[in-house]
């Protein structure tokens, strides 16, 4: 089920301080998963986090991470850069190639990031940006279907990324021919998984395919990264992912594989570190009542696009009405002129009046972060509740003026008050 840590009193004090919408983040959470996760893996000699910064790009949230423990993975400049900004060095960034522009790596090879190439063209591209280091990492797809237990659990075959098996013998060879010595694998064959066998089954993947690859290519295997993909509990009927059992199945596959150890292990978990702790506050602002019953918050799919884009789940609450009986039935919406602009559809909900507090919860991953500006609508704020109870505004709400600064510097921009160049 989703997260109800912080009582209603905690999103009113935040929104008598600060006018909604905004996403509002726990420091208390985020640490705590940051410390499970660490904890989980503590068995392994050499494991590291490194926090999907695509999932929650506040400079803040980074550091609270750092301090953890953590490293940050990015997978464009404005991240790389982003993450030199906070402090993260050398081996704590790894570099998530993809069809991006070739200076990119000369980026990630000058802060000393780990690279994972996605491809084995990305070898010639590196080669020639940045140089080859000594330890590559190099993504992995299997192809096909990814199952557990007989369960589908995605569709490697239709994902973009990675190297097939054939690519990798292929790739690490050439590698080792340009100086390389050892190499990382990594593999996402599932996301928003909460079934605790997920990183189990994919460490097992990785640990034998790296064992055979280095058998194979005289290279060492230096890590088995298994990147993000351990979901959270978004609905109330769901249970959520126990990470200590996941660290243990991932122990025994480890055990079983690498009896000598020596092999490190990293995770890129973005949605399990952040999403629970992250909540959307709105209020209600409008009543419609037509073919069905609407409720409009003065937030939208701009301030979280997962409803509209995925059709995804995301609990709501209303302030002071958590015992209140769910005996109405809503949509509720934002403001876009965009039917998909929808929160909720036929959602069993307290009696919602125009003015209360409306709380969309698990939005701390992929949330913010997915924001855009449809219809000139503005980015919101986003806050950070502290440890010691107090709150923190770590990213201030988007103007206009942020919306036009990218403008032509022609007269229209010198009305709207755009500065030139
Ligand atoms: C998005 C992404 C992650 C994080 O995924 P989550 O589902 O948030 O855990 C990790 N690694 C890579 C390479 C990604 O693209």
């Amino acid at each position: 089920m989703p997260n109800f840590s912080l009582s209603d009193e905690v999103f009113e004090g935040a929104a008598a301080k600060y006018p909604t919408p905004f996403h509002l983040y726990d420091e208390h959470g985020i640490r705590e998963n940051a410390r499970a996760l660490n904890k989980a893996f503590s068995w392994c000699q050499d494991f590291q986090e490194y926090f999907a910064v695509k999932a929650l790009p506040n400079p803040t949230i980074l550091r609270i991470l750092k301090e953890e423990g953590c490293g940050v993975d990015c997978s464009s400049d404005t991240e790389l850069t982003l993450a030199d900004a906070c402090g993260f060095r050398g081996r704590n960034i790894m570099f998530s190639a993809n069809a991006m522009p070739d200076e990119e790596f000369d980026h990630a090879r000058a802060l000393g990031a780990y690279v994972n190439l996605d491809d084995i063209t990305h070898i010639d591209i590196l080669e020639k940006h940045g140089g080859i280091p000594e330890c590559v990492c190099c993504r992995y797809n299997p192809g096909g279907d990814f199952q557990i237990s007989g369960t589908i659990m995605g569709n490697p075959g239709e994902a973009k990324y990675g190297f097939t098996y054939p690519q990798l013998q292929e790739g690490l060879k050439r590698l080792k021919a340009l100086g390389a010595k050892r190499f990382g694998l990594h593999a996402f064959l599932s996301s928003n998984t909460i079934d605790n066998a997920y990183y189990p089954a994919l460490a097992k993947i990785l640990f034998t395919c790296g064992k055979k690859l280095a058998a194979e290519t005289g290279l060492t295997f230096a890590f088995a990264n298994l990147s993000g993909g351990v979901g959270i509990p978004y609905r109330p009927e769901q249970k959520k992912t126990d990470i200590a059992l996941v660290g243990e199945g991932v122990r025994k596959a480890y055990e079983e594989v690498f009896p000598e150890g020596g092999v490190a292990i990293k995770t890129e978990l973005g949605r399990w570190m952040t999403g629970p702790n992250g909540w959307l506050v709105a209020r209600a602002t409008h009543h419609k009542d037509t073919y069905k019953h609407y409720v409009g918050l003065d937030a939208c799919a701009a301030n979280l696009m997962r409803p509209a884009m995925y059709g995804a789940y995301h609990h709501i609450t209303v302030c002071g009405k958590r015992n209140a009986p769910c005996d109405h039935v809503y949509d509720v919406t934002g403001s876009l002129c965009e039917n998909n602009d929808k929160f909720a559809i036929d959602r069993a909900l307290p009696e919602i009046k125009d003015g209360d507090l409306v709380v969309i919860h698990d939005t701390g991953a992929h949330g913010f972060s997915m924001g855009y500006n449809y219809n000139g609508r503005l980015r919101s704020a986003e806050i950070l509740y502290c440890e010691d109870g107090t709150y923190r505004m770590i990213r201030r709400a988007e103007t206009p003026q942020d919306y036009f600064a990218t403008l032509d510097m022609d007269e229209a921009a010198e009305k709207l008050g755009v500065k030139r160049g």
